[in-house]
């Protein structure tokens, strides 16, 4: 039988790891060819650490993704239409044919209807640039330069890393966010007002409840309550909006996302859909760990490796990653503490940036938020994936301090807990490839992809190699 065509519309995180992992399972293309068409001219780069970008630590370099020999892959490629009855895609050169389509178009930046920010061709007015490429990366840094005031229209997660890391460079920033809190999907009302006092520590003015009217290119943003934000530069990144118009030119089922199935698959039998695109009913879209889940499962099936593969959804967590504030946020987080059917308690140090809510029904973590106590961000996290139950000292857990200080040893990780979320690394795996002979840091990564998406276990990884290297020396041998 010849392989099948597959073509792959997307090639960001989860196009790429998609490409990737099919090749993994099928080297010698016997069962599938694979055929990626990307809009962006870039190769595949890992876009969670374009922020890392901004604030100076990594470069386009470093932040390369692998991508997966024998693969077409067609750069500077956008497609422009699905013709779902003829089974292919178009772009502006070619048509190319497909047995199994799959969408991984990402998503957008959405940007505000604020007056002048938008010229006449539908483009961002001169001075304003969104904040979702690697091509605006290197917009952003050609003009953040020491000094510069800039505006960042929105205070949710991927705003406050870019305010950091151009406050960083020793630009003078000024966030204006719509809400009367910072980050009002992931944290409830007072640890916005923590995280937002730890930001103007760290120099950042932060404008809350304020809409942005007019974009004044060259002297800034004139707000809602008649006050001028100077600013040579307005980094827009308000929110985004998963990238579904071929979807729903092509007739496929489509909501806030292209809609899909445990099998990922759309309405169209031939026609999947994964990653920010795609809307699947236990995902919340805009995370990569759901895309890299996603993209394993897609190539168990349409490889024919594991035809009963499904994807059930990820349990999320919401991580900053801007230096000098520790923030992580999961599940249920807007339950008040005297909520009738869930046990929440609180714990506030404004004056030392620290925050920490934990919510328990049936003595289970349902949601929490920790800034500033990274020991107890840790242990919480691990309740919340194992769905264990909370030791009954509460107020421990939520210092950090519910496990002895030597407990905090990797040795005392349970085998299950997951150590990194974006490839969901669990601490048994990276035992297991330790034993196969992956006897460091980068080996380990090599190995299990630990520390390759956001890069926040690194000193977990690092931690748990130490403590390998202590109690199984590579020169024991390898053990069973
Ligand atoms: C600055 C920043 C920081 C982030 N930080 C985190 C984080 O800490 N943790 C986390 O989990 N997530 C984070 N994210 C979100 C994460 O990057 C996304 O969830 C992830 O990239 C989704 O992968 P994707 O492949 O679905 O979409 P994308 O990576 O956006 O890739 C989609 C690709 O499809 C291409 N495309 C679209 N339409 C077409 C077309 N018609 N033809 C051809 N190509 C097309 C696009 O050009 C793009 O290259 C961050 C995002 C940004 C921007």
């Amino acid at each position: 039988m010849s392989p099948r065509r597959v073509v792959i519309v997307g090639h960001g995180m989860a196009g790429a790891r998609l490409a990737e992992e099919i090749r993994r399972r099928d080297p010698d293309r016997d069962r599938v060819l694979v055929t990626v068409l990307g809009e962006e001219r870039h190769r595949a780069y890992n876009r969670v650490l374009l922020s890392s970008v901004i604030g100076g630590s990594m470069t386009p370099q470093t932040i390369r993704l692998p991508e997966a020999a024998e693969v077409d892959l067609r750069l500077d490629t956008k497609v422009i239409s699905i013709d779902p009855a003829g089974r292919c895609v178009r772009t502006a050169e070619s048509t190319v044919d497909y047995d199994v389509l799959v969408l991984a178009t990402g998503s957008r930046s959405w940007v505000p209807p604020t007056e002048g920010l938008v010229t006449e061709d539908g483009e961002l007015a001169p001075g304003a640039v969104a904040f979702r490429t690697l091509d605006d990366c290197e917009r952003i840094l050609e003009r953040a330069r020491p000094g510069t005031p800039v505006a960042v229209l929105g205070g949710g997660l991927l705003g406050l890393e870019a305010a950091r890391g151009m406050a960083g460079r020793g630009c003078l920033v000024t966030v204006v966010h719509p809400v009367g809190h910072l980050m009002d999907r992931q944290l409830d009302p007072a640890a916005g007002r923590v995280l937002a006092r730890t930001l103007e520590s760290l120099g950042i003015e932060v404008r809350l409840g304020v809409l942005a009217a007019r974009y004044l290119p060259g002297d800034g943003l004139k707000l809602d309550d008649g006050s001028l934000v100077a600013a040579e530069l307005v980094v827009v990144s308000a929110g985004v909006k998963p990238e579904t118009g071929l979807a729903s030119a092509a007739g496929l089922t489509v909501d806030r996302g292209v809609v899909v199935d445990d099998s990922l698959r759309t309405n169209d039998p031939r026609v999947y859909a994964i990653g920010d695109c795609a809307q699947h009913p236990g995902t919340v879209s805009g995370l990569v760990q759901p895309a890299w889940e996603q993209a394993a499962v897609l190539a168990d099936l349409v490889t024919g490796t594991n035809p009963a593969a499904r994807y059930r959804g990820t349990p999320v967590v919401t991580r900053l990653k801007a230096r000098d504030i520790d923030l992580a946020a999961l599940g249920d987080v807007h339950a008040e503490v005297d909520s009738a059917d869930a046990e929440v308690l609180c714990l506030q140090d404004p004056a030392r940036g620290r925050y920490a809510k934990l919510v328990l029904r049936d003595d289970r973590v349902a949601g929490a938020i920790v800034i500033g106590v990274p020991e107890a961000a840790a242990t919480i996290t691990q309740l919340y994936d194992r769905g264990g139950p909370a030791p009954s000292d509460r107020l421990s857990l939520l210092l950090g301090r519910s496990l002895p200080a030597a407990a905090h040893s990797p040795a005392d990780l349970p085998a299950s807990a997951v150590v990194c979320r974006c490839n969901t690394v669990s601490k048994g795996q990276l035992v297991a490839a330790w034993r196969r002979g992956a006897h460091s840091p980068a080996e380990l990564a090599e190995n299990t992809r630990a520390t390759t998406g956001c890069g926040s276990c690194r000193d977990t990884v690092r931690g748990i190699a130490d403590w390998l290297a202590a109690a199984e020396p590579p020169s024991r041998g390898v053990r069973a």
